[in-house]
């Protein structure tokens, strides 16, 4: 298994653009590598990006069966746009069973929620590749501060953050540039996007955190599809592939 030096790859990265971090990635990794999306506010970016270097990247797509129309609407309005390859991820128990066993989970446990609904078929679709691109970026919440262009995760996967340094205003201006569309809830205040109950996802007020609107007032931030891969603590400079 190939080894990295991550220290010396993110000193490297934090001067390069985004679009060289992914053509490193699709080197690296394909075609082992897939990108995932929520198909959220701001995800046409990332996915434009990546499929103008790569068009046949996977992308993976967890469709908790709780996502807002308007979310999967835009899903299909970029998939045709972009000519997408879709990988769509699921949870073992369809949506209408969950509900009719657990009732609204999201309001009394969300945790406990998101763990069947997300992080479960998502962990699951992952076991599939070597690489994993997102779109994440460290101002968008706490738990995102510290995180790396390329990380190391227990030693089985590579997770590849190519907009970390990117801003709204960046996100918006490319956005204009290639004409690409916007997720129609966005102009209603929802400017991080993800399932639909109130207490997962809620408009903001002008002055508020973007992400202030996810799980308000449960004092959750993440899903935990970002965090619940613990990074290697003891080598973090190097891993096998
Ligand atoms: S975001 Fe809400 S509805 Fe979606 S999986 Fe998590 S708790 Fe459940």
């Amino acid at each position: 298994m190939k080894t990295y030096d991550y220290e010396k790859l993110n000193r490297e990265f934090e001067t390069k653009p985004a679009e060289d971090i992914i053509r490193w990635a699709v080197k690296e990794f394909s075609p082992d590598l897939a990108m995932s999306t929520s198909f959220g506010a701001e995800s046409a970016v990332l996915l434009h990006l990546a499929t103008q270097i790569h068009p046949s990247l996977t992308v993976l797509f967890t469709n908790t069966g709780f996502h807002f129309k308007e979310t999967l609407e835009h899903r299909d309005n970029l998939v045709k746009r972009l000519k997408l390859n879709v990988r769509e991820l699921k949870p073992e128990i369809p949506n209408a069973e969950f509900l009719a066993k657990n009732g609204r989970l999201y309001e009394r446990d969300p945790d406990a929620c998101c763990a069947v609904n997300k992080i479960a078929p998502f962990e699951k679709g992952l076991k599939n590749y070597k690489a994993w691109i997102t779109g994440i970026r460290r101002n968008q919440a706490d738990t995102r501060k510290s995180s790396q262009f390329v990380e190391n995760y227990r030693n089985e996967l590579v997770k590849v953050n190519p907009l970390l340094t990117w801003t709204s205003r960046m996100f918006w201006d490319y956005a204009k540039k290639y004409d690409l569309p916007y997720h129609p809830l966005w102009e209603k205040g929802y400017l991080s996007i993800g399932c639909s109950p109130e207490n997962c996802t809620r408009p903001v007020k002008l002055g508020e955190d973007p992400r202030a609107g996810r799980w308000s007032g449960t004092g959750k931030v993440e899903c935990g599809i970002h965090t619940f891969l613990k990074m290697e603590e003891n080598n973090p400079s190097s891993a096998p592939k």
